[in-house]
């Protein structure tokens, strides 16, 4: 938990927010700025700054669930989605997420 941190308050339900999954290690919640109709940020509860700097494959491991579960139920399985990870300063909130959006419609309607 870091106090500075916007995630770590809504993980700590300091800002409240509902929550699109919830597990012991992984929430997930809608982007306030959404690119596509759905535009989720899968997020571990622990405070990790980057994506370099996450040294726990286990947590990896739920993360991948996490999502593999959210493109089920939004419907994405074939109709295109992105999982994007931005780090190394191109992050805006450093507390590491994975941005899932979609539907991107199939690459050769793009
Ligand atoms: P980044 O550029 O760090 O990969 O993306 C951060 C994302 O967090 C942005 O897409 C931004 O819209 C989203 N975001 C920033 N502050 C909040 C907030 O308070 N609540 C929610 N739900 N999303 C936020
Ligand atoms: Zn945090």
């Amino acid at each position: 938990m870091d106090k500075n941190c916007i995630f770590c308050k809504i993980i700590s339900g300091e800002i409240p927010k509902e929550f699109a999954f919830e597990n012991a290690d992984i929430v997930a919640f809608s982007d306030i700025r959404p690119i596509k109709p759905v535009h989720l940020l899968i997020v571990p509860k622990i405070h990790i700054t980057d994506f370099t700097k996450l040294e726990n494959d286990l947590i990896l491991g739920k993360i991948r669930i996490a999502i593999l579960g959210l493109i089920e139920q939004n419907k994405l399985t074939d109709k295109g989605y992105r999982i994007v990870v931005n780090g190394g300063g191109a992050q805006a909130v450093d507390h590491l997420h994975f941005h899932l959006t979609g539907p991107w419609g199939k690459a050769a309607e793009l």
